[in-house]
């Protein structure tokens, strides 16, 4: 059976963005018989504004979708700390206190999430009086794996290739995971067959290929599709004005009308579909 999610983190009102991206997830798995779920992703700290989920589901309705919504990320902390111990009893992980300024400085090499982490903290051991982000040595994980494939239903059969992103941060100083992490063990705790999201994230793929093999977890089918980009060819964005899906549910719009719209690549005025 096919299962799909939307996993939003509710920093900020959904956009057209969002709506195509839970569309095209709910159609995928409903169209073949599937489920589609909702996953709130709510561990974002201080950026994280709770309220923000009761607006996503009456935007998801408004829209005309149905769904089943699992827990939120914030009541599986326990799942996320099991697996941290697992990745220190492999010895995979080393405590990091660097902040962006100082690997700014060392003017480290560029990949897929801005500047790669060099390495500056490695082999250092954890200290439990002083807080710090657990990053993932990535060179002595690979040295366990062969080479690990993953299909995405639109760009094909990809070879894993997390080195491009350096040793990610795994565990965040402040938070017991990073999205890295979270999302992984999320999408296998759900029994997610089809990761559903936009191609922002494509690369984001690659790390977590990684994290199923060294975790023991299933793997799922990808599927990530095209992007919303605004009239500079931008992804939309809140931050550049992108208006919220809330604002045109509640002048009366039918949402309903709009998805079937966006199905058939009729976007709002201003927006088309392309690769940022
Ligand atoms: N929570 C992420 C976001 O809102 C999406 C994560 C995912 O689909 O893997 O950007």
């Amino acid at each position: 059976m096919i299962v799909t999610r939307f996993a939003p983190s509710p920093n900020g009102p959904l956009h057209w963005g969002h709506a195509y991206s839970a569309i095209v997830a709910h159609d995928l798995a409903t169209q073949a018989g599937g489920k589609f779920l909702l996953r709130i992703e709510d561990i974002d700290g201080p950026r994280t504004r709770p309220e923000l989920a009761d607006e996503f589901r009456r935007d998801l309705e408004w829209l005309g979708l149905e769904w089943e919504e699992v827990p939120a990320q914030s009541t599986r902390l326990e799942s996320y700390q099991s697996a941290v111990d697992r990745l220190l009893d492999q010895g995979l992980l080393y405590p990091c206190t660097c902040t962006r300024k100082e690997i700014e400085a060392l003017e480290p090499r560029t990949g897929p999430e801005g500047f790669v982490y060099p390495g500056t903290c490695k082999g250092r051991l954890l200290d439990p009086e002083k807080p710090a982000a657990l990053r993932l040595d990535t060179d002595k994980a690979l040295l366990s794996v062969g080479e690990v494939r993953w299909d995405d239903a639109l760009a094909g059969l990809q070879t894993a290739d997390p080195r491009q992103f350096g040793d990610v941060v795994l565990v965040r100083k402040d938070l017991p995971a990073s999205y890295h992490l979270a999302a992984t063990l999320d999408d296998a705790a759900d029994g997610v067959t089809l990761v559903t999201r936009g191609q922002d994230l494509f690369f984001a793929s690659h790390i977590h290929r990684l994290l199923q093999h060294l975790l023991d977890l299933p793997v799922p089918r990808w599927h990530h599709h095209p992007l919303l980009l605004d009239e500079s060819g931008k992804k939309l964005a809140k931050t550049r004005g992108s208006k919220a899906l809330a604002d045109y549910r509640r002048s009366g719009e039918n949402g309903r009308d709009w998805a079937d719209r966006l199905r058939i690549d009729h976007w709002p005025s201003g927006i088309e579909l392309g690769s940022a």
